[in-house]
């Protein structure tokens, strides 16, 4: 886990601890669909399986996910947002996310689709780009 005021891993700009750190910890929730896809990838970037599961729509979320001890997150990149905000109950976000793995650089890019269940945001599923 990164300290709360290394830089967070979505390249937000905000301290972790201010940042995604806070969602993972349930001390606040995602505003946007932006803000949670943001914070899955450092939730990834950390190892935080159970945020990954957590913030999951129940209708697509496996029975469990084991993460790649050998993947290193190095860089978010968000390419195009449509709908998502406070008022939307829907949203896409497209993105590019570079890992390393096998000493090799990964390109993974995705439009990723979330939807709003009970009021929280949640990832429903994605097509790769
Ligand atoms: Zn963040």
């Amino acid at each position: 886990m990164p300290a709360d005021d290394a830089p967070c891993p979505c390249g937000w700009g905000e301290p972790y601890g201010r940042c995604c750190g806070a969602l993972h910890r349930g001390e606040r929730e995602a505003t946007t669909a932006e803000a949670l896809m943001r914070s899955r990838y450092s939730a990834f970037a950390v190892g935080d399986a159970a945020y990954l599961l957590r913030s999951w729509h129940p209708g697509t979320r496996p029975a469990a996910l084991d993460l790649d001890d050998d993947v290193r997150w190095l860089h978010l990149a968000v390419t195009a947002v449509e709908r998502g905000g406070p008022f939307d109950d829907e949203g896409v976000v497209a993105f590019e996310a570079v890992a390393r793995a096998d000493g090799r650089r990964h390109v993974q890019g995705e439009r990723s689709r979330f939807a709003r269940e009970g009021g929280r945001w949640v990832y429903v599923d994605g097509s790769p780009t």
